[in-house]
């Protein structure tokens, strides 16, 4: 990770604490967790890789204290990683079984954020306003809900791009003003309209 860019020894601490391997849901695939690579986690869907996590926590440049809107639950790896950095998280998930899942998790584990099963491109208007937003799947554009729930000085960093994904932030600077930045090329699972059916 440091040899690669990622120097907040705070994040560098945060990312040791949190067993990556419980977020596998599979044990018999638990010896990959600490590989730096992305993994399957079923439905389709995928537990980031570990530079990326830590690349998109060190653009959040957490805070304790601060509120913190994810988008893309997923296995919660993410979500801990925030947790263990002293935000208060409100993580979003648009599967059902996925955010069932990981919502047991994080009770056996002891850990508490608040998860909501919904569709992130509405944020969570009841919350608002956070201090940063993390998108954790690719986003064709920029969701107005997300930019209208951040506080000025704010954060988002959402991977933008159809089928590859050029990580981006957005600093809150006005009313309606933000500062873009871009940050390199990824592949995230797509950001998808709407709730999906539970099952
Ligand atoms: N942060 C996760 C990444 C999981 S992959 C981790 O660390 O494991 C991205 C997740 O975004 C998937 O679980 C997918 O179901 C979810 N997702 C896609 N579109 C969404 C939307 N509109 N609202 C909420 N979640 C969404």
């Amino acid at each position: 990770m440091k040899e690669k860019g990622i120097h907040d020894t705070n994040l560098l601490a945060a990312i040791g604490k949190v067993p990556r391997h419980l977020f596998y849901f599979d044990s018999t695939f638990a010896e990959k967790a600490y590989e730096d690579i992305a993994f399957q986690i079923g439905d389709g869907q995928t537990i980031s890789h570990p530079y990326t996590v830590a690349l998109q926590s060190q653009l959040l440049d957490v805070k304790k204290g601060e509120k913190i809107l994810e988008i893309g639950t997923g296995s919660g790896y993410q979500t801990a990683v925030l947790l263990e950095l002293g935000a208060k998280v409100f993580s979003v998930e648009r599967q059902k079984n996925l955010y069932d899942k990981t919502k047991l998790l994080f009770s056996e584990m002891g850990y508490d954020p608040r998860l909501f099963y919904g569709d992130g491109y509405k944020g969570l208007p009841n919350y608002a306003p956070f201090d940063k937003i993390i998108v954790t799947c690719g986003a064709p554009e920029v969701p107005a809900a997300l930019l209208s729930q951040l506080k000025t000085a704010g954060v988002l960093v959402i991977p933008l791009g159809q089928k590859e994904q050029v990580m981006t932030t957005f600093v809150k600077t006005g009313e309606n003003q933000f500062h873009k930045e871009e940050f390199g090329e990824f592949r995230f699972v797509p950001m998808l309209q709407d709730r999906a059916r539970g099952i």
